[in-house]
């Protein structure tokens, strides 16, 4: 084959992704491929100097071979914030430090600014069509008047031409989620009676308008993407038909590009958890793409090139969206060009380290890759003295150590008693939901070979063995061991570890006690009570668990449509001593979907609890103030961690130069989260 452009052809990858490497040529718009870096928050324009570290953070994707960045949703005036602004001429410059950064990374790339008026869920002083208060917020927002509505049409145009001074290629309009826009358009929260509500021609007016006057504002070449409520998940929400009129509506108002949202803030339907199957929503953008003629982007749960390759191939889409798999990796989309899918740091849809924090008011990072937002803050430069560095355990703390030491030039030898890499995160990828962890693992393990790590498996170090090789330095990440609680007949032959249940090591019986409510207590809960194929794995049990119908569309996708919950044939009693409500240690933006699932399952939440001894009748105790055996077969231990730190005892009296990182350095309130960061931080700076 004639090598035209060595450039892009040469590269290996593009025979693999022929079509996501396919630029995007419309007359109106071009496009060097189809992987566009979706919108997402970071909380980084509250934060000092966060203009210059957005700009930073932006210019790194741009480098790593994206076609397009939607930024952060931006509010068209104070009304709509949860964020940052652009209503005024003097905004214009912090944005321009943005839009600069990235022309100059790859001036191909272009950037767009989404436009983001949060409506009733705003921050402090919330509008609406009418006075609705949503599930999620906390105020009931003030119904917007007609000469209100009219200001506001305008704060859109002129966040838009505002967005154009400063050097953005295009727009997006945000009209879902259960923002300003996506509120005019559901009975459910407009119930006005002008020419704003009542039919649906009317609902629709308010977003369709912010589409005209904008396009009238920026002119014909500016992008403009309009992101519609493709499925908004709600009872009682649009109808399919409603969607497409609307989708006509703004194409025929001038929009450069669709993009596809799922789900409202407020509606109880997982849409990017972990345990929502990899591009699960493509269905529906294949079905609204051929109702127009606008290029569509599809997103949610696309976070590989595999996985975009084969929407992108199969029609569904002429664009994906990436908006966390860019946190995780930033070099993703050359990485896929070169080849070098292996090394792709892939994004676990964890939440914990981007959404978790948005909603916490924390600056979004990444629970894999603990520089992203962090790129000023947190860099990994060449060392100027490289040592010999020992790292045992394998875990997600020592894989972290290791491979940012060896980046840096370290000379890195890692040590696992086990027979493979990872750690707990062994046991977390067999839980029905978190498959993708393995994903994580297979990239350590692909860096440890691409970096040199000298792997050592199948060996315990000992300190003797560690002082004998003279390493410089040795780090301890030897994770934890699980608490045995204090408790009368904790040794009888119906109590078993979490570990052994979820390694398959000991059988469970019919009726199980859980001691323990943390992570891990719902995860094995999760584990006995699943039946049938992983709804993470399997689109139609996914569809069936949550209650959606991909194929009539009834109002939202969900309307009428009662969840389906397959449970294996256990009793399952899952505890914990505090009184307080179960799971609150479980993740912002997922821990519901738990408790969800668990409660459909019909598992037993039991709080409150003083437990008393184990013996051949079950489990004693007292359960809110009242005495109860509980008749189990196996009683299962999730009672917390505790710090496994011998080895690092024994080093420090043998004068080693040894540091602890991970579980060992702190079991209270570990994750893999803290795990990973706290030990790329120090791997930054040895
Ligand atoms: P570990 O993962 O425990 O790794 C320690 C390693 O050290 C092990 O591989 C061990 O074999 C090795 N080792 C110990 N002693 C020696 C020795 N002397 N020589 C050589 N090797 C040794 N966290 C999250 O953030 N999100 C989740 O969703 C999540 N889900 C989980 C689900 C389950 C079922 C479990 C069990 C854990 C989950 N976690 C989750 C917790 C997370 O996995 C841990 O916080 C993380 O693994 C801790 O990392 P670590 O490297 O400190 O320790
Ligand atoms: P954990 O979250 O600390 O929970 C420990 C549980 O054991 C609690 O329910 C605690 O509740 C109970 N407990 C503590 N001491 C006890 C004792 N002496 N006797 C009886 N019960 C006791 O720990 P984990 O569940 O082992 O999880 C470990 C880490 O992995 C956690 O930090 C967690 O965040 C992480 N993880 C995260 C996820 C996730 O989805 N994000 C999933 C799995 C694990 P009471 O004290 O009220 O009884
Ligand atoms: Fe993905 Fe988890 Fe990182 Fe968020 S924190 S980007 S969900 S891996």
């Amino acid at each position: 084959m004639a090598i035209t452009n060595p450039a892009i052809t040469e590269k290996p990858g593009h025979t693999k992704y022929p079509t996501l490497f396919t630029p995007l040529d419309t007359g109106r718009v071009h496009l060097k491929n189809r992987a566009v870096m979706g919108s997402m928050h970071t909380g980084l324009e509250s934060e000092e100097n966060g203009f210059e570290r957005l700009a930073i953070y932006y210019a790194e994707r741009a480098r790593g071979g994206v076609g397009m960045i939607i930024t952060g949703g931006i509010a068209p005036n104070r009304s709509g914030g949860i964020g940052s602004k652009l209503s005024e001429p003097e905004d214009v410059a912090r944005h321009r430090l943005i839009t600069e950064a990235v022309h100059a990374a790859d001036p191909l790339v272009k950037i767009c600014m989404q436009i983001l008026h949060a409506g009733p869920l705003a921050r402090g002083n919330p509008v609406g069509p009418s006075p609705i208060k949503s599930r999620i917020a906390k105020e009931v927002p003030r119904e917007l008047d007609e000469s209100e509505i009219e200001e506001q049409l305008d704060d859109f145009a002129q966040c838009a031409n505002l967005a154009k001074e400063a050097g953005y290629d295009g727009v997006e309009i945000i009209s879902s989620a259960g923002y300003l826009l996506s509120t005019f358009l559901v009975e459910k929260t407009n119930r006005r009676t002008d020419k704003w509500g009542g039919s649906f021609e009317n609902r629709m007016r308010f977003p369709v308008e912010v589409m005209r006057r904008i396009r009238k504002a920026v002119g014909d070449d500016f992008i403009v993407i309009f992101r519609v409520p493709a499925m908004d998940m709600l009872q009682g929400g649009l109808s399919w038909e409603e969607v497409v009129m609307l989708t006509k509506a703004v194409e025929a108002e001038g929009a450069t590009i669709i993009n596809c949202h799922f789900t409202w803030h407020e509606s109880q339907v997982p849409t990017i958890a972990t345990m929502v199957p990899r591009a699960a929503f493509t269905s529906v953008t294949e079905r609204l793409r051929k109702e127009i003629t606008l290029p569509i982007i599809a997103s949610n749960r696309i976070n590989m090139p595999e996985v975009a390759e084969e929407v992108l191939s199969q029609g569904k889409a002429d664009l994906v969206a990436m908006a966390r798999p860019m946190l995780a990796d930033a070099e993703l989309v050359n990485k896929a060009a070169e080849g070098r899918t292996d090394e792709i740091n892939t994004c676990i849809a964890c939440n914990q380290a981007c959404l978790d924090h948005t909603f916490s008011g924390k600056p979004t990072s990444c629970l894999v890759n603990p520089r992203a937002c962090h790129e000023t803050l947190l860099n990994y430069e060449p060392t100027r003295a490289p040592k010999s560095i020992a790292v045992v355990g394998a875990g997600p703390a020592g894989l972290a150590y290791a491979t940012v030491a060896a980046e840096r030039g370290h000379d890195v030898t890692l040590f696992d008693a086990a027979s493979e890499i990872g750690g707990q995160f062994n046991l977390a990828k067999r839980i029905p939901g978190k498959e993708e962890f393995s994903e994580t693992i297979r990239y350590f393990a692909r860096m440890i070979e691409v970096l040199g790590i000298d792997l050592r498996l199948n060996t315990k170090a000992t300190a003797a063995t560690l002082k004998d090789e003279n390493f410089d330095e040795v780090i301890v990440a030897t994770g934890i061991a699980p608490r045995i609680p204090d408790i009368e007949g904790i040794d009888h032959p119906k109590v078993v570890a979490y570990i052994d249940v979820i390694t398959g090591r000991k059988p469970v019986g019919k009726t199980v006690a859980i001691i323990g409510a943390g992570g891990i207590g719902f995860d094995v809960a999760e584990f006995v009570t699943h039946s049938g194929p992983s709804a993470a794995l399997n689109i139609d049990v996914f569809a069936k668990e949550w209650g959606i119908d991909f194929e009539n569309h009834p109002r939202g996708g969900v309307t009428g449509v009662e969840p389906v919950v397959e449970a294996a044939d256990r009793t399952v009693y899952l505890m914990q001593r505090k009184p307080t409500a179960m799971g609150r240690s479980l993740g912002r933006t997922t821990g519901w979907t738990h408790r969800i699932t668990l409660k459909r399952r019909g598992v037993h939440m039991l709080r409150g609890v003083e437990y008393q001894k184990i013996d051949d009748d079950g489990l004693h105790a007292i359960i809110e103030g009242e005495a109860r055996v509980l008749d189990v077969d196996t009683v299962i231990v999730c009672a917390g961690q505790e710090s496994l730190r011998t080895l690092y005892d024994d080093l420090e009296n043998e004068g080693v130069n040894v540091s602890l990182v991970g579980g060992a350095y702190e079991a209270v309130e570990l994750d893999a989260k803290r795990a990973i960061d706290q030990a790329s931080r120090m791997a930054a700076k040895v």
